[in-house]
């Protein structure tokens, strides 16, 4: 079991290209260093490659499980990719919730989602012609229910273009 107590934040860096990989651990910061060189699959490689890093501690972060230390660690990606953008080479925001996820890709979501109505486009109005005019229907975008017949008139609303923007 780790002790968290020892939590920190480290930033890895190439001295020549400025490049930057930050990180959280339990161990030593030389130990932590040692695992970077061997594994040769992680972000923090193309710095390794560059072979004139050094290791630095930004913070000591004592804390009780490895979420609170990888949102920790996630704060202090953020900074860095604000100040130093693409020369921080971290992919993720380390310890981010799926709700901060959806946040961050909100624009790419939206248009995946137009992008599937738009392909079944025709498969999902046949469906709708298969129902009976009075039957209830749920337009999934605004979560409202209607009869079968409202459904084209609900379909150039304001409420319902607003909402499939939205998705
Ligand atoms: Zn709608």
């Amino acid at each position: 079991m780790p002790d968290f107590q020892k939590g920190k934040i480290y930033r890895l860096k190439s001295k020549s290209s400025g490049k930057t990989y930050i990180g959280s651990t339990v161990q030593l910061l030389r130990d932590r260093l040692y695992t970077h060189k061997s594994k040769t699959d992680s972000e923090s490689k193309i710095i390794i490659e560059e072979n004139d890093y050094e290791i630095e501690l930004l913070c000591d972060y004592p804390c009780n499980n490895l979420k609170k230390l990888r949102r920790k660690e996630g704060e202090y990606i953020l900074k860095e990719k604000e100040l130093i953008k693409e020369l921080c080479v971290n992919k993720a925001i380390a310890g981010r919730t799926r709700k901060e996820y959806r946040q961050d890709h909100k624009e790419r979501l939206a248009q995946e989602t137009k992008e599937y109505y738009n392909k079944n486009k025709s498969r999902l109005q046949a469906i709708q012609t298969d129902s009976r005019r009075n039957d209830i229907i749920t337009c999934e975008c605004c979560d409202c229910e209607m009869q079968k017949h409202s459904l084209n008139r609900h379909l150039i609303t304001a409420k319902h273009k607003f909402n499939l923007n939205k998705i």
